[in-house]
């Protein structure tokens, strides 16, 4: 079950796991953060914190811990102006703190893969990287109907309006990570 908590305060328990939207970096075909490097593994990822917040913590409010999603698919053409830069979907559960644009949680597992515009290569190389981590790569149109059989999206009104904390900042900063 999954805890929710935003700038007002905790929010009712989420039974299902949240979808979100992500980039990864594709790195001699293994999925990888685009800031800090770190493989994606299939069976997903858990968070911590290196400014010393307990595994129970994570995420915690006014910190930048957590694994990073949107809560839309990120824009068709994001991904197209490098080989390696690739969109997708996950699925966040356990801890999660609520931003304006996105989300940070506790666990995230990869859901779906945006199958490239062009360059035959690149959709090559997605393909085998979602035949590697056992998820369906799909048109970009596609990626949230298929990513919503993993998970339901976060309510509107249960995102913050604007978020104060510095965490907020450090989204802004630093996007997904
Ligand atoms: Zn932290």
């Amino acid at each position: 079950m999954n805890t929710l908590e935003h700038a007002d305060g905790p929010a009712p328990d989420l039974i299902v796991p949240l979808v979100g939207f992500r980039q990864w970096r594709l790195a001699n075909g293994v999925l990888t953060s685009m800031y800090d490097r770190a493989a994606w593994p299939q069976d997903g990822v858990t968070a911590s914190c290196d400014r010393g917040h307990s595994s129970a913590e994570v995420p915690a409010k006014d910190c930048s811990c957590g694994v990073y999603a949107y809560y839309d698919p990120c824009p068709r053409t994001a991904s197209a102006a490098t080989c390696d830069l690739i969109g997708g979907a996950v699925v966040l559960w356990g801890r999660i703190e609520a931003h304006m644009y996105g989300m940070r949680g506790k666990h995230a597992r990869i859901v779906a893969l945006e199958l490239p515009l062009s360059h035959a290569r690149k959709r090559r190389a997605v393909i085998e990287a979602g035949e590697r981590v056992g998820v369906p790569v799909v048109p970009h149109r596609s990626l949230k109907a298929v990513a919503l059989d993993y998970g339901a999206v976060l309510q509107p009104s249960l995102r913050p309006k604007k978020t104060l904390t510095r965490a907020a900042n450090v989204w802004a900063r630093n996007g997904p990570v």
